[in-house]
């Protein structure tokens, strides 16, 4: 009895086994990313309801703290490494080193697709007042990480990341304590020992596959502020995917500007298909781009009086504001209708509010784009359900150490107060 028991049990387990194997494998393809950056972009559009309920329009926010690497700029970094590749700037058979300057988002998501990739190192220069978990983040990304005076990332003549670029060859790579180390500039603050050379390791790459024994690196400057692919990754992606969203309704877009890349790419396409869609600015104290879009200059000397440059204001606001007019935004001149400046009172309390009412938990640039949406609908009397579409650029959770800590906000002078927001609605 106990062999028949064992026969069949047997014969049973035979027949699962075989079922299995002739069953075809057919995986949902289209419901798995093909790795990491199969998850970049088509993020959802969210309905702000706090904030559409008591204006009667539809605040509409596009959630890019979704993309893998926490931000809209996840969208920016796989286009410019995969035009670069295409271009043969960066090689997978003779590795490359990325150099980016960058207050954060750009350096996290370039830092985070590189590791998707088998030899592309990542060395990202950054301002010293950047809230300390971006570096964390990065670090912990494995780039390296310089800090230097905020004037040097985007000062054309000292542009540290693109000197690094330039210089960095094989000669360098064997001499890893930078000579080149930028010496001529007093803006340039070194705080960090940067080692540039790449990992060299047991000359197997993360794929397996044999590195070159010719190995040379190479440098290669991402450049955000003035590579075109920047504004592209927006015209072609984040733009069409707005469109597609809203049926084509919508009425207006509000961005912050940092590159310019969201505003000119997504701006430049909605505008081209929808010609009266209005395109807004929103800009934070200290920032030139508000002067520029309603006076044509960037320093009006009425304004420079009482207006401290950008790097000499410390603006809760990461991520947007600046003053020089770089290719991607001058890209958005002609399109943009109007622009607001955004206080850092206004960010704070919009942000503090939208996690009373929405639990929505957002960054220092989607809270200003916010205000500016709500002041651009109030400015217009709009309250028929127009549609508003702007960019939650990225989460809460960036900013602990600045922008949503309080002490921080008490010492440095800035109110915490939703009420500035309620105000605004009524
Ligand atoms: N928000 C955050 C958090 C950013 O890091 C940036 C880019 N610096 C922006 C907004 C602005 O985007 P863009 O560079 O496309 O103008």
């Amino acid at each position: 009895a106990t062999s028949f028991v064992i026969y069949h049990r047997e014969k049973r387990q035979r027949e699962v086994a075989s079922s299995f194997q002739s069953r075809p494998i057919e995986l949902r393809s289209d419901e798995i990313a093909q790795g990491l950056t199969g998850l970049i972009g088509n993020t959802p559009l969210i309905r702000i309801n706090s904030l559409s309920d008591a204006l009667g329009v539809n605040i509409l926010g596009k959630a890019e703290f979704l993309n893998p690497g926490g931000s809209v700029k996840d969208r920016v970094a796989l286009r410019i490494i995969e035009d670069a590749e295409r271009q043969g700037l960066l090689h997978p058979h003779t590795g490359s080193r990325i150099f980016e300057g960058t207050v954060g988002s750009t350096g996290i998501s370039i830092a985070t697709i590189a590791k998707a990739r088998p030899r592309v190192w990542v060395a990202i220069i950054m301002p010293d007042d950047i809230a300390v978990e971006k570096v964390n983040a990065l670090r912990c990304l494995g780039a390296t990480v310089e800090r230097v005076r905020p004037a040097s990332i985007v000062d054309t003549k000292h542009n540290v990341a693109r000197q690094y670029a330039a210089n960095f060859s094989t000669n360098d790579a064997k001499d890893p304590l930078s000579h080149h180390l930028v010496q001529s500039t007093e803006s340039v603050l070194v705080t960090t020992t940067v080692n540039l050379l790449p990992p060299r390791g047991d000359g197997v790459g993360r794929s397996g596959d044999i590195v070159d024994p010719e190995f040379e690196p190479r440098g290669f400057f991402a450049d955000q502020f003035e590579n075109r692919s920047n504004f592209d990754a927006h015209f072609e992606g984040t733009g069409p995917e707005i469109w597609r969203q809203t049926n084509g309704m919508v009425d207006a877009f509000v961005a912050g500007a940092g590159t310019g890349g969201t505003i000119s790419g997504i701006g430049g396409f909605l505008k081209s298909v929808k010609e009266d869609v209005k395109i807004l600015l929103a800009d934070p104290e200290g920032s030139g781009l508000y002067n520029k879009v309603k006076h044509g200059v960037m320093f009006d000397r009425r304004e420079a009086e009482g207006t401290k440059r950008r790097h000499q204001v410390d603006t809760v606001v990461e991520g947007i504001g600046i003053n020089r007019v770089v290719k991607n935004f001058e890209r958005a001149l002609p399109i943009i209708d109007d622009a607001f400046r955004i206080t850092d009172p206004e960010a704070v309390g919009m942000a503090r509010f939208l996690v009373e009412n929405d639990g929505l938990f957002v960054g220092s640039s989607s809270a200003c784009n916010l205000v500016a949406a709500v002041r651009y609908v109030r400015k217009m009397g709009w309250k028929d359900g127009q549609n508003v579409v702007t960019i939650l650029c990225d989460s809460g959770n960036r900013h602990y150490s600045k922008f949503w800590n309080d002490e921080y906000l008490r010492n440095a002078g800035i109110s915490i107060d939703t009420q500035i927001i309620t105000d605004m609605l009524h």
